[in-house]
């Protein structure tokens, strides 16, 4: 059995795709009310506002929630090691469900950073553990 492939991304998706493909993780801010927007959209869901500024996040940020998912012996599961679901809150103000990587004991308000990892046709964000000497004080 195969993985079904990714929907081809179009619009505002694509322009996020082809930026994490360069290792940048991209959001929005809204020139007439000033909000964070995240995912990429073509109005602003705030002010209704269409003229929204492209930026690079830091990729740096904290976990708000996470969940250990465990996978079914099927074939559909090539690796059935358990992956760590984390809502991250990154330090512009927009959070992103992502998968955590290289870590063993995920804790609620752990610093994480962005790492990019090419997957099928896709490069997508997932997040580790910061170097402690990056941890906030
Ligand atoms: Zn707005």
């Amino acid at each position: 059995m195969t993985t079904p492939p990714n929907p081809a991304p179009r619009g505002e998706e694509r322009v996020y795709f082809d930026a994490a493909a360069e290792n940048r993780l991209t959001y929005q801010t809204c020139d007439r009310c000033g909000s964070t927007v995240f995912y990429l959209r073509a109005v602003c869901p705030h002010c209704g506002g269409e003229s929204l500024r492209l930026r690079d996040s830091a990729g740096r940020g904290t976990v708000y929630s996470y969940t250990v998912q465990h996978r079914a012996s099927h074939p559909y599961f090539a690796d059935r090691s358990p992956m760590t679901l984390a809502l991250v809150d990154l330090d512009e103000g927009f959070r992103l469900l992502a998968t955590l990587d290289d870590v063993d004991d995920v804790t609620v308000g752990m610093p994480v950073e962005a790492v990019f990892r090419p997957q099928d046709e896709l490069t997508l964000p997932y997040f580790r553990p910061r170097a402690r000497e990056e941890q906030p004080k």
